[in-house]
C-alpha cells in the first residue's frame, strides 16, 4: 500500500480492542516502520518494484523487533504521551516485543493482496495473498477503519 497513513486504521481499531494484550505504541510503529522500504526504494529508483525483503514475514519480523526497540528504550515519554492521550497501558518488554512483531506482521498481510511481486513468505517466491481483494476494497476498508477508530476512541477513552 503506498500511502502508509492508511494502515493507521486496522492499527488503531485493532490496538483499541487489544489495550490489554498489545502495547499501542508498538503495534503502531511496528504497522508502519516497514513502509520506510518503499520510501528508500522510490528515492532511488522510482520505477523499481518497492516491496522488497522487508514486506516479507520474515523482513517485517526484523522491521517490528526494531520498533519495539525504539518504543522500549523511549518508554517512559511515550508513556507521558499515552497518559495525557487517556491511554495509559502497563507495559512489559515481552508484551512491546509481540505489538511490534503483530503491527509489522499485520503489515505484510495488508500489503499482500495488492501487489503481486511481493514474497511474503520469503524465500519461498510465491504471493498467496494476491488478488484476496482489490486497491478500491483495500483503501475503502482502511478509510472507514481510520473514521471508525476515531469513534471508537472518541466514545471509549477521550469523553
Ligand atoms: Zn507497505
Amino acid at each position: 500500500m503506498p500511502f502508509t497513513l492508511f494502515h493507521l486504521g486496522p492499527l488503531f481499531l485493532i490496538g483499541f480492542l487489544t489495550l490489554s494484550l498489545l502495547y499501542l505504541p508498538a503495534l503502531v510503529l511496528g504497522g508502519t516502520i516497514v513502509d520506510i522500504e518503499p520510501l528508500i526504494s522510490r528515492l532511488q529508483c522510482p520505477t523499481c518494484p518497492s516491496h522488497g525483503f522487508f514486506h516479507s514475514f520474515l523482513g517485517a519480523s526484523i522491521g517490528g523487533i526494531f520498533a519495539a526497540l525504539i518504543v522500549f528504550a523511549l518508554k517512559k515519554r511515550v508513556d507521558k504521551v499515552m497518559s495525557l492521550l487517556k491511554l495509559e497501558q502497563p507495559a512489559s518488554f515481552k508484551k512491546i516485543m509481540l505489538s511490534g512483531l503483530v503491527g509489522a506482521w499485520s503489515h505484510v498481510f495488508l500489503d499482500a493482496p495488492l501487489d503481486p511481486r511481493m514474497q511474503p513468505f520469503y524465500p519461498l517466491p510465491d504471493n498467496p495473498f494476491y488478488g484476496l481483494y482489490g486497491v478500491f476494497e483495500c483503501y475503502a476498508a482502511c478509510a472507514v477503519l481510520i473514521v471508525l477508530s476515531a469513534i471508537f476512541y472518541y466514545y471509549t477513552f477521550k469523553k
